[in-house]
C-alpha cells in the first residue's frame, strides 16, 4: 500500500509500477526529465499526447502546500508544469490553504503570504507564464465539488485504497476528496468544459490519482471501452437510455462510424472502430454528454516522478534542513550543504580511481541530472564518475557552483516576478 502521508522514500519504481498498474513512459515527450526516466511512469498519458498532437486544449494541474520553503525537490513538478504550458496547456495551481490550516495551524493570511513569497514568485522566476492560481479557501466551486464527490465514494473503498481504520483522522479521509475537486474543477464549464488533464505527481500521490480517476469515470454517462479489438460504448445509470444512445449514434454516424445498438444492454457496438480510436471517440462523446451532465469529466492523466534524494540520503525533509536546498537559500548555504552531502563515491581516492563511483546512488549526481538540461554535460559527469575520472570533492564543488548560479538567478528575478503576481492569481492581492 502506498501511503501519501508517510515520510517513506520509495526506491523500487519497477516493483511499484507492476503492483499498482502504473504504465511505462514510452518516450512520450522530448524533455530531459522524460528522457532521463526521472519521470518513470504514467496513467493515460496517451490522452495528453493526443491533445498535443491534435492541437486540442488540455489542462495541467498541481497544488502547493503553503508551509516552509520551496526546495529543489519541489522543482520537478513546476518544471513539468512549465513544459506542459509550452505545449499549450492551461495551468491550474491550487494553494492548499485549507489543508495547511488544518494540519499545521497556519492562518489563511499567513498561508497567502507564504504561497506568494516562498513559492509562486519562484515559479514565475523559473519561467511560468500567467495562469490560474487560486486559494482553496476562496474557491466556492472546489468546495461544492467536494460535497458532490463525497457521494461517489464510501469508507470501504477509502479503507481499501488508504488503509484507513477507526482512528484515522477525518482530515485524511476528506483530503483525497478535496484533491479530486482541485483537479477536476479545472474541467468545469466556466473553464471550458471537459478536457484531457495532466497531473504531475510523486508516486506517493498515486492513491489520490486512482481515486479521482474512479470518481470521474463514475460520473460519466458514456463508458467507452476497448472490447474484442474494437470499441463499445455503454450508457450508465438507471434512466431510460434511448436519448443517450440515439444522440451518441447520431454523432458517431456523422463521423463515419457504423453502429449496432442494443437498448436492453444499454450499449452501442462501433463496427468499424479500432482500439486506437478510443480517445477520439471518448472526447467526441463527452461533448454529447455535456448538455445532460454538469459533472462530465475526462479521467485525469498523471505522470509519476522519482523523488529526489535528500543530501543526507533518504527523503528530503524540512525537519532536516541540511537534507535539502531551499530556493531562498543563499549561495553560501547551498555550497555548504552540498559539501557535506553523502555521495556514491568510494572510501578513498585510490579506490575511486580504481573502481569508479556509483552515480546511481548519489544525491550529488541527482543535482546534475534533475537540474541541468544539457544532455552531453550530464552524461559526461555520469561517465567520468563511473570510470573513476571524477573525484567527489571536485564534483561537489562543481555541483555547488551550478546550484549557486541557479539560486543567484532566482534572487535577481525576484522583485520583477513579485510585481507580476496579480497576472497569476484568480483572487487578486489587494
Ligand atoms: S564523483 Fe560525483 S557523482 Fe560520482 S559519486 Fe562522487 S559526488 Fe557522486
Amino acid at each position: 500500500m502506498i501511503n501519501p502521508w508517510s515520510s517513506k522514500q520509495y526506491f523500487d519504481y519497477e516493483k511499484l509500477k507492476k503492483e499498482f498498474g502504473i504504465e511505462n513512459m514510452d518516450n512520450y515527450f522530448d524533455h530531459y526529465l522524460f528522457k532521463r526516466h526521472l519521470i518513470f511512469g504514467q496513467r493515460s498519458l496517451d490522452y495528453i499526447k493526443y491533445a498535443v498532437d491534435n492541437k486540442l486544449k488540455f489542462n495541467a494541474v498541481t497544488g502547493l502546500m503553503p508551509s516552509g520553503h520551496m526546495h529543489l525537490g519541489n522543482k520537478i513538478t513546476i518544471d513539468q508544469m512549465i513544459y506542459f504550458q509550452s505545449l499549450g496547456a492551461d495551468l491550474f495551481i491550487s494553494v492548499a490553504d485549507l489543508e495547511s490550516y488544518a494540519t499545521r495551524n497556519i492562518s489563511f493570511e499567513k498561508a497567502r503570504e507564504i504561497a506568494i513569497n516562498e513559492y509562486i514568485v519562484n515559479y514565475i522566476s523559473m519561467g511560468l507564464k500567467p495562469c490560474n492560481i487560486y486559494f482553496q479557501s476562496e474557491d466556492h466551486e472546489t468546495q461544492k465539488l467536494g460535497y458532490i464527490f463525497s457521494n461517489e465514494t464510501n469508507m470501504s473503498e477509502l479503507r481499501a485504497i488508504y488503509g484507513f481504520d477507526d482512528s484515522s483522522p477525518i482530515l485524511h479521509v476528506n483530503s483525497p476528496i478535496v484533491q479530486a475537486s482541485d483537479v477536476l474543477h479545472s474541467q468545469l464549464k466556466i473553464y471550458g468544459g471537459p478536457r484531457p488533464t495532466i497531473v504531475p505527481v510523486g508516486v506517493d500521490q498515486d492513491p489520490h490519482i486512482r481515486l479521482m480517476r474512479d470518481i470521474a469515470q463514475r460520473l460519466r454517462i458514456y463508458n467507452v471501452k476497448i472490447e474484442n479489438n474494437g470499441i463499445s460504448v455503454y450508457v450508465k445509470g438507471k434512466e431510460d437510455p434511448h436519448l443517450y444512445i440515439d444522440s451518441a449514434i447520431e454523432t458517431l454516424n456523422k463521423n463515419n462510424y457504423k453502429t449496432d445498438k442494443n437498448y436492453e444492454y444499454r450499449s452501442i457496438k462501433i463496427i468499424n472502430a479500432r482500439p486506437e480510436d478510443k480517445i477520439k471517440i471518448d472526447l467526441m462523446l463527452i461533448e454529447n454528454e455535456k448538455p445532460y451532465n454538469d459533472y462530465a469529466f475526462i479521467a485525469p492523466s498523471a505522470t509519476f516522478q522519482k523523488l529526489e534524494t535528500g543530501l543526507k540520503g533518504g527523503k528530503m525533509s524540512s525537519s532536516v534542513p541540511d537534507s535539502l536546498i531551499s530556493l531562498n537559500d543563499t549561495e553560501g548555504d547551498a555550497t555548504r550543504k552540498i559539501k557535506n552531502a553523502v555521495t556514491g563515491g568510494q572510501k578513498t581516492i585510490e579506490e575511486q580511481k580504481k573502481y569508479g563511483g556509483n552515480p546511481d546512488m548519489c544525491p550529488v549526481y541527482e543535482l546534475y541530472s534533475y537540474h541541468n538540461n544539457d544532455e552531453n554535460y550530464v552524461q559526461s559527469v555520469y561517465d567520468e564518475c563511473k570510470g573513476g575520472a571524477r573525484m567527489c570533492g571536485l564534483c561537489k564543488k562543481e555541483a555547488g557552483e551550478n546550484i549557486s548560479q541557479f539560486l543567484k538567478n532566482m534572487r535577481e528575478k525576484r522583485d520583477e516576478s513579485l510585481s507580476k503576481i496579480n497576472d497569476y492569481l484568480m483572487n487578486k492581492s489587494p
